[in-house]
């Protein structure tokens, strides 16, 4: 996958491309600015692939900036978080991490300014009541009665908002524009209010903070970003980002464009969302495997370059839409179909007794069997047999119609990398389940045609006297309609028979000591990888990535 990593056109590389043609700039700077408030998700991917690639692809600089304006506390988790998310995905920021909270002070000296030019002003409405003097789309705003006070009381009452002498909420400091602006951005947007908040990086130095629009063209600006790419939904906010950076005395000036946020079917991307899941209990963490946060996707099984390839693929536009989750899925499947070592595990295991085993030209005790079908270089391992094995209660039928191609009673099949069998008896519980197979091993079928013997299918096994009892996850769906974002309340379309726990599988011998970042095909079933939160040491539990293919298997 690596070979063909280069963002694709799109209409921002044609912006990139002209600017520098044009002389316009020079190089390329970009960033990637999170807010600290939750768990990267995979809409955050598409936009760190876009950043950090557009860097590398011009060979330029982005910058992982935190937008750490909001004074949330305990935020440590989710920077922490963040910078392990962006690495993982194979990125490298430009110097040091950054944060909006690194430019307060400067920040500070530009609402001066702005006051200073009688471009911003202290306004003591409340927040109710300058929601209700901003109008309407269809009507114009009002102006605040403390609208047009002088840059010196402005200045001073400045000050006392930034010394703690106002409550919150009594006054803010707003931009001075044009309450009757088609924009409701630009009709006098606040741009710095009153938080009685330690912050995580400043602590208790301030009780003023300033607003996103106001913060973010200007930390651009210090930064000497070439390029802002942001979301569809701050088209208007742009208006914003060009009029602080024009009345401020700053001499950079990056230009914001916007592209559509990938939406992903069965998925949410929004952290507020994400995280009433998380502190609700419906998932098991912010990397729950059934979340496509970057920790949940890894805990999954996902690889970078699966997610790399993904954004990749989806590309960059200004058209909203919906991406399927085949599309994500199958960038994994790709990705492990050529990867990932093969493995058997028998998921729903009864047994199955050759009771022939030990005559003449029936006495293996392992099959040499290759690791992956088409790379030899990940080596062979020995598969343990003997005369008591398992095989999946869904291979096994008594009766069964000329489409099943597994096992039946008089029916014949292969152990995978075995003999050919033909099934002769079963035993049952008391409730009517097959609890045990009988069946004969053809004498020297191992890897050869028998003459006058025709195998129905291939079905894997497990050997009962050497395996490893292991707990596997079955993942469904967390969502039962394909838009829950859409939905008022999110947790009424969680589905909680999502996941399938299956305590006892019966795992190949070898897959004991399996370690956290490995993944395997288990044959016939599917993709699966160690779960980094429950495994120990010799005791890995597997989670199920991907299924085999896109359909569920057909039950025939
Ligand atoms: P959330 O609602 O999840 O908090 P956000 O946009 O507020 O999303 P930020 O932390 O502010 O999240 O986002 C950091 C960057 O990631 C921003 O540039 C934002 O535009 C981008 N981003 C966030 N969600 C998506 C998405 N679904 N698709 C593409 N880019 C996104
Ligand atoms: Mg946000």
């Amino acid at each position: 996958m690596d070979s063909v990593e280069k963002i694709p056109r799109n209409f921002i590389t044609e912006i990139i491309d002209a600017d520098l043609k044009e002389g316009r700039h020079d190089h390329v700077a970009t960033r990637f600015p999170p807010e600290p408030n939750g768990y990267l998700h995979i809409g955050h991917c598409k936009s760190i692939c876009l950043n950090f690639g557009l860097a590398r692809d011009y060979n330029g600089t982005c910058n992982l900036r935190f937008d750490d304006t909001n004074p949330v506390k305990e935020d440590m988790e989710y920077i922490n978080s963040i910078k392990e998310d962006v690495q993982w995905l194979g990125f490298k920021w430009n110097g040091e991490v950054r944060h909006s909270s690194d430019y307060f002070d400067r920040l500070y000296g530009y609402a001066v300014e702005l006051i200073h030019k009688g471009l911003a002003y202290v306004d003591e409405l409340s927040p109710d009541e300058i929601r209700q003097y901003r109008g309407t789309l269809k009507e114009p705003g009002k102006h605040s009665p403390y609208r047009d006070r002088s840059p010196e009381e402005n200045l001073k009452l400045f000050e006392k908002m930034r010394d703690g002498g106002f409550e919150e909420g009594k006054a803010c400091l707003r931009a001075k524009i044009d309450m009757a602006s088609p924009f409701m951005c630009m009709r006098d947007p606040v741009i710095y209010r009153i938080r009685y908040a330690a912050h995580a990086m400043t602590g208790d130095k301030w009780c003023i903070y300033p607003m996103y629009d106001f913060t973010h063209c200007i930390s651009d600006a210090i930064e000497g970003i070439t390029h802002s790419i942001c979301t569809l939904e701050f088209q208007d906010n742009r208006r914003l980002y060009d009029w602080v950076l024009e009345n401020i005395t700053i001499d950079c000036m990056p230009h914001q464009y916007e592209m559509s946020r990938l939406n992903l079917e069965y998925s949410i991307t929004s952290k507020r969302k994400l995280n009433l899941l998380v502190t609700e209990g419906f998932v098991d963490g912010w990397d729950d495997p059934r979340l496509t946060t970057i920790s949940g996707l890894r805990r999954r099984g996902f690889t970078p370059a699966s997610l790399r390839e993904f954004c990749r693929r989806i590309g960059v536009t200004k058209q909203d839409n919906i991406v399927e989750m085949s599309a994500l899925e199958s960038c994994i499947r790709e990705d492990l179909n050529a990867n990932a070592p093969r493995a058997m595990a028998v998921l729903h295991p009864i047994k199955l007794i050759i009771d022939n085993y030990g005559e003449e030209g029936v006495t293996a005790t392992s099959f040499t069997v290759p690791n992956h079908p088409d790379k030899p270089e990940l080596g062979s391992r020995e598969v343990s047999f003997s005369r008591e094995l398992f095989i999946d209660e869904a291979d096994f039928r008594e009766e069964a119609n000329k489409q099943y191609k597994r096992l039946k009673l008089g029916g014949t099949v292969r152990l995978r990398h075995g003999y050919i069998i033909k099934a002769t008896s079963c035993e049952k519980d008391v409730n009517g389940n097959v609890v045990c197979v009988h069946a004969q091993a053809i004498p020297n079928s191992v890897g050869c045609d028998v003459e006058g013997v025709k195998a129905k299918g291939v079905i894997h096994f497990v050997d009962a006297n050497n395996y490893y009892d292991g707990k596997v996850m079955m993942y469904q769906r967390l969502f039962t309609v394909p838009n829950p974002g859409a939905e008022d309340d999110i947790t009424s379309v969680v589905d909680s028979h999502s996941v399938e726990v299956i305590e006892h599988a019966a795992l190949e011998a070898s897959l004991k000591s399996a370690k956290v970042g490995d993944s395997f095909q288990f044959e016939r079933e599917g993709y699966f990888c160690v779960d980094s939160k429950h495994s120990a040491e010799n005791q890995p539990v597997f989670n199920l990535t991907v299924a085999l293919r896109e359909t569920k298997k057909v039950q025939a």
